[in-house]
């Protein structure tokens, strides 16, 4: 594959997506998942990947010099490094879930997989990455002995726009029968993960959650975007919270929530099924004030476009965040849009201090947890914010 002239700089820099536009043409007729080297409009070798014609992110690499062949002793490899990392991170208690495999950030572009306890859940948003499914099963089974391996399809969006259409699936062993459980920081969670429901659990939040909870000490907290109330539990236990309130919009996710509150025997936990910008008007017309507010919400900017609709939306849950927080209060407001950069994130924080006459002092800017490694040279990876602050 032949780029055009002065389109070669990212992959010298190793960025690992060639996007159409880069591409002069094409040697040959590779088919889609098929190996080709890419080349500068002279002719000069740059990298080795995976073609696909059906995405916009026309060839994933995966090797930056000749020598290496991209076959299933290469992905054996990256697979134990990804492995061998977490287990310097620590992250290999039997029980736990960890992110093992974080797409490009281990050199894997288009392949995630979690485990949780002995169950390992793969996901595939690359369609190479799903030709080649067979045998990075192999490889997993043969390194980590589960007990099953479940093929989780990919988020919504993505697998359109690779032309992959991969149905859920055990791809080798038994998917668990009921809920199944994990330890997170000496904390309970069930999880499930039983065919058409597959909801996993946000590992990425692992450590956020401490960081929140060690702020939550006699604080009347109010959890938004619970889900299955991660934050909320590490809050009430850990961080001795006066009170929560955890609020989800689905029933499913606050009924987990009621559950993992139970688990940890967290008595003071209030969970309740409520739109989280209507709930938050509520509490404001009710004249409630809490002293954390956590702010988890899902993905507001799908891509760049949706960006400015995105950020006011942002705007809008921290304006009513901040508006119900006493002075002295604790703000943890996440942002998972990749599409929203850290900067525009504060630069959105900063107009909420503004609009509201409200001090922000910003204690922690965080990230995702450890095992989400990012590649740096696919900065893109980046998407997970929490910022910590107190309000004046
Ligand atoms: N904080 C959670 C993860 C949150 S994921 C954790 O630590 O595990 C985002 C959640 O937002 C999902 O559970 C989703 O059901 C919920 N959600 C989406 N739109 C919502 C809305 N308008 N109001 C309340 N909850 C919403």
């Amino acid at each position: 594959m032949i780029l055009k002239p002065k389109r070669a700089r990212p992959f010298f820099g190793r960025h690992p997506w060639v996007l159409e536009g880069a591409v002069l043409r094409v040697d040959g007729t590779p088919a889609d998942g098929d190996v080709v080297d890419l080349a500068t409009h002279d002719g000069m070798f740059v990298a080795r990947g995976l073609w696909n014609a059906a995405s916009k992110l026309r060839v994933r690499l995966y090797a930056f010099d000749p020598a290496t062949k991209l076959d299933a002793a290469l992905w054996q490899s990256r697979l134990e490094a990804a492995i061998d990392l977490r287990r310097a991170l620590g992250r290999n208690d039997p029980y736990g879930g960890t992110r093992l495999v974080n797409s490009e950030g281990d050199g894997l572009s288009g392949l995630i997989v979690d485990r949780y306890a002995e169950y390992l859940c793969v996901q595939v948003t690359g369609l190479a990455m799903s030709l080649r499914l067979e045998s990075i099963c192999e490889s997993l089974q043969t390194l980590l002995t589960p007990r099953g391996i479940l093929l989780r399809g990919a988020e919504r969006g993505l697998s359109k726009l690779e032309g992959l259409h991969l149905p859920d699936r055990v791809v080798r062993g038994v998917a668990p029968t009921g809920p199944i459980f994990v330890t997170e920081h000496g904390l309970k969670f069930g999880i499930d993960l039983t065919e058409g429901q597959k909801t996993g659990f946000y590992l990425d939040q692992r450590d956020n959650r401490q960081a929140a909870a060690q702020l939550a000490q006699g604080r009347r907290v109010l959890d938004m975007f619970c889900y299955s109330g991660g934050f909320s539990v590490a809050c009430a236990v850990q961080g001795s919270a006066s009170s929560v309130l955890a609020v989800d919009s689905s029933l499913k996710a606050t009924s987990m929530a009621r559950a993992n509150a139970d688990l940890n025997g967290a008595k003071n936990v209030t969970v309740e099924t409520a739109d989280a910008f209507e709930k938050m008007q509520a509490l404001q017309v009710a004249g409630e004030k809490y002293g954390l507010v956590i702010l988890d919400p899902p993905k507001f900017a799908r891509s760049r476009a949706s960006l400015d609709d995105a950020v006011r939306a942002y705007h809008r849950i921290n304006r009513l965040a901040v508006d119900l927080l006493e002075p002295g209060g604790v703000l943890v407001t996440c942002s998972c849009s990749g599409a929203v950069s850290r900067e525009d994130f504060l630069m959105m924080l900063s107009g909420v201090a503004q609009r509201s006459g409200r001090s922000i002092q910003m204690l922690a800017c965080r990230g995702a947890a450890a095992d989400h490694p990012v590649n740096v040279n696919c900065l893109e990876g980046e998407y997970l914010k929490c910022v910590i602050g107190t309000i004046g």
